[in-house]
């Protein structure tokens, strides 16, 4: 199984795992290195000369995609320009290298997909959208871009009655599951208990929804 979006690793076959947060990659896993949306909350922002560090720690690991990277309305209300900066240049630089990309939108994924969308350098080859909660109307823009929409620990909420509702509109081609952990001692649900839920939600066989999975993960990493 897949943990399609994480920031240490635990209990799954393969890991995403996005910096920051300090984890490290394991055989087998994939590697994201970036600046996360939450480093230029506060007028903060990371020491100068980041975006070339960046740069060459990605020219250095080919096989590395960018991120986790993107806009935050959950911590500030109002989006920092020097979030939005650092956001388009790792967008172009994912373009410019080749790499994919995982994305983070908490609050504002329109504005996220836009970004992608009007991102001057072009494309990446695949983005995932991590966390993705919002109407199920952005979707098709989301699948244009190669996108893949991973589903969080949020879908074991009973309460999430909107998200439950995305996570069945979901095309099975176009979904992941994530954990979205920071550390292995956080309590919260494996990816394994994720996909049973997406599976149970969508009345489809446990095992053979996480074989999907892992089929579409393979892709995202083309
Ligand atoms: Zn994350």
């Amino acid at each position: 199984m897949t943990d399609a979006h994480c920031h240490c690793r635990t209990g799954a076959d393969r890991h995403f795992v996005c910096e920051p947060f300090g984890g490290e990659a394991g055989e087998g896993d994939a590697r994201f290195l970036g600046v996360h949306p939450w480093a230029f909350l506060d007028g903060a922002s990371p020491s100068d000369g980041w975006l070339e560090r960046l740069r060459e720690r990605l020219a250095a690991d080919p096989s590395a995609g960018v991120g986790e990277i993107g806009l935050d309305r959950l911590k500030e209300r109002n989006i920092p320009d020097a979030m939005r900066a650092a956001f388009r240049a790792q967008l172009a630089l994912a373009a410019e290298l080749r790499r994919p990309a995982v994305l983070h939108g908490a609050k504002c994924w329109g504005e996220v997909v836009k970004e992608v969308e009007d991102c001057s350098s072009g494309r990446a080859p695949a983005y995932i959208f991590h966390g993705f909660s919002r109407s199920a109307g952005l979707l098709p823009r989301i699948f244009a871009l190669n996108g893949f929409v991973s589903v969080g620990p949020a879908v074991l909420n009973d309460h999430a009655v909107n998200y439950r509702e995305l996570v069945k509109a979901i095309p099975a081609d176009h979904l992941l599951a994530e954990t979205d952990r920071t550390s292995p001692d956080e309590v919260g649900p494996g990816v394994g208990e994720i996909v049973a839920e997406i599976a149970r939600l969508r009345g489809v066989a446990a095992d053979a929804l996480a074989a999907q999975l892992d089929a579409n993960a393979a892709l995202f990493l083309v």
